[in-house]
């Protein structure tokens, strides 16, 4: 069982508080995509691949041969949270970091992404909830 600790406790244990540590190792200390302060959310932007073919023929052909060139396929994602039973394949098309201070300009930016595109915002852990940490 992981062992709950309260989030004052975890700065004492850590060094660091919960939203620090999830910057450092799932952002790998990412930094703010304008002003290169640290991160506080991360913006995934995705399209379907089939748009992609259609309105970007020459960056998907790239795509392909790039990927081919190292032996690999397409990096398609089937993004979980599809309400279709057989998700259709997407690319992720931009990763973009934002500070305390851009994040709301960075938002409102997603926000205006093609329809046809999905935009995902990782805010990382709630500094106002427990932290459960150790295996379970
Ligand atoms: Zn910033």
């Amino acid at each position: 069982m992981g062992k709950v600790v309260h989030i004052k406790k975890f700065g004492h244990i850590t060094g660091e508080t919960p939203t620090e540590m999830h910057r450092r190792t799932a952002w790998k200390g990412a930094r703010c995509s304008n002003c290169t302060s640290p991160a506080a959310i991360r913006i995934l932007t995705f399209v379907p691949v089939e748009e992609l073919k259609v309105r970007a023929p020459n960056v998907y052909a790239g795509l392909v041969t790039d990927c081919a060139e190292r032996g690999e396929g397409l990096p398609v994602t089937r993004l979980k949270s599809s309400k279709v039973s057989d998700p259709k394949p997407y690319l992720c098309a931009a990763t973009v970091y934002a500070c305390s201070h851009c994040q709301a300009a960075a938002e409102k930016a997603a926000a205006h992404s093609p329809s046809f595109a999905i935009v995902e915002i990782d805010r990382g852990p709630d500094p106002t909830s427990r932290v459960v940490v150790g295996a379970t």
